[in-house]
């Protein structure tokens, strides 16, 4: 493995090199348009997306409005929601938040996707997240015994992260005999409902996994289990001919590629990239600089979107970035090199109040309780890639 991480870090040095706007470096025949230059452009890129927590019912109506009127004349054509518990389960009714999307809500997006050409996509965060903060999210709070680490009282024991019992999130533990007698139904309705061709199940930042105080994964090699659980979903969609997203960060080696524990892993799960269906997307998130990771990712034989945050010009880089790797890639490559997806981490209502906000030009400074910091807005990032994908940069 050593040896093939330096061959990619020599291939991702010799891309990086080439490196610069990609409208004066490109010289590569077209692909996908007999005109190259329409090849240099990031509406050429196959997938352009965002992923946004879904709207609660209260703020449904100024959602559609945002997807109707901005998302599509900006190009976007695959949308991803963050569903979690915000729906009417029928299969399990004991998970649903207070107040939940409704089918009938959930058909009124379906519809509007549809007619623009939006691939729509529900997610669900899967084995990691499964709480926050001081809060355990409804599976661990329901099925308490699919708990990791029950021995770890999100309520009592919450400190800032770095704490001493290693908390950021609860994990389900991917080995309870029963755990997937609740999680496929959830996923399965979700998808109907949604009208899915692809379901998104999160699986980023999972710290605790294979942990000793749990009797099934003590000792179990945790790559093992991270792959074991992503095959097992991909398998449980493929029956249905859905394709499975997840982020990217446990299948890169975190110390080698000095990328950390957040955007890499540090907990031994990275060699599950050799083990997973190459047809899982991988959604590349990477937030402190361009990193370069989705070449890899696209080596390996995935397709792979980069994902943005909160620097425009990281973000700006980024696309630009995708469109340069698949100028420069055999055809084989370039059709895992899929695009670029930004990502708003915020509420979709609060989301919506900034993003008006800034459309109608008030200052985003006033309304900031911290310093504003413009390479720090998810939202005026957006609003930059938007402009990138409507060909306006
Ligand atoms: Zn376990």
């Amino acid at each position: 493995m050593k040896y093939l991480t330096l061959a990619l870090t020599a291939l991702m040095l010799l891309i990086a090199s080439g490196l610069a706007p990609a409208d004066k470096t490109v010289t590569a025949p077209a692909a996908a348009t007999d005109n190259p230059a329409d090849n240099l452009s990031p509406a050429s890129l196959p997938v352009r997306g965002l992923a946004i927590e879904a709207p609660k019912p209260a703020g449904l109506d100024a959602f559609l409005k945002f997807i109707e009127e901005d998302l599509v004349p900006a190009g976007f054509n695959l949308l991803i929601l963050r569903v979690d518990w915000n729906y009417a389960y029928e299969s399990h009714p004991e998970l649903r938040d207070p107040n939940p999307l409704t089918r009938n809500d959930v058909k009124r997006i379906v519809a509007l996707c549809q007619r623009s050409g939006i691939r729509l996509v529900p997610q669900i965060n899967l084995l990691g997240h499964q709480s926050w903060a001081n809060q355990t999210y409804a599976l661990l709070r329901e099925y308490p015994q699919f708990d990791e680490t029950p021995s770890i009282k999100t309520e009592e024991h919450y400190a800032p992260w770095p704490n001493d019992y290693g908390l950021y999130c609860k994990s389900y533990c991917p080995l309870h005999p029963e755990v997937h007698d609740v999680v496929f139904p959830l996923i399965d309705e979700l998808c109907d409902a949604f009208e899915a061709d692809a379901f998104h199940a999160g699986m980023d930042e999972v710290f605790y996994i294979g942990m000793d105080e749990c009797p099934r994964c003590k000792g179990h090699d945790k790559s093992e289990l991270f792959a074991g659980e992503v095959t097992c979903i991909h398998d449980h969609l493929a029956e249905k001919g859905r394709q499975l997203m997840i982020w990217g960060d446990r299948l890169l080696d975190g110390r080698t590629t000095g990328l950390g524990e957040w955007e890499a892993s540090y907990n031994d799960t990275w060699r599950a990239i050799d083990m997973i269906p190459k047809d899982v997307f991988i959604c590349d998130w990477h937030y402190e600089r361009a990193d370069l990771t989705g070449v890899y990712f696209a080596t390996k034989g995935f397709p792979v979107a980069e994902c943005g945050y909160r620097n425009s010009d990281l973000c700006l880089q980024q696309i630009r970035d995708m469109v340069t790797f698949r100028q420069q890639s055999s055809p084989e490559m370039a059709e895992h090199l899929q695009g670029y997806i930004h990502t708003i981490w915020s509420g979709a209502d609060m989301f919506l109040r900034r993003y008006n906000a800034l459309k109608a030009g008030q200052d985003p400074a006033a309304s900031s309780r911290r310093p504003y910091d413009p390479k720090r807005d998810d939202v005026r990032a957006l609003m930059e890639v938007m402009a990138a994908f409507a060909g306006q940069k």
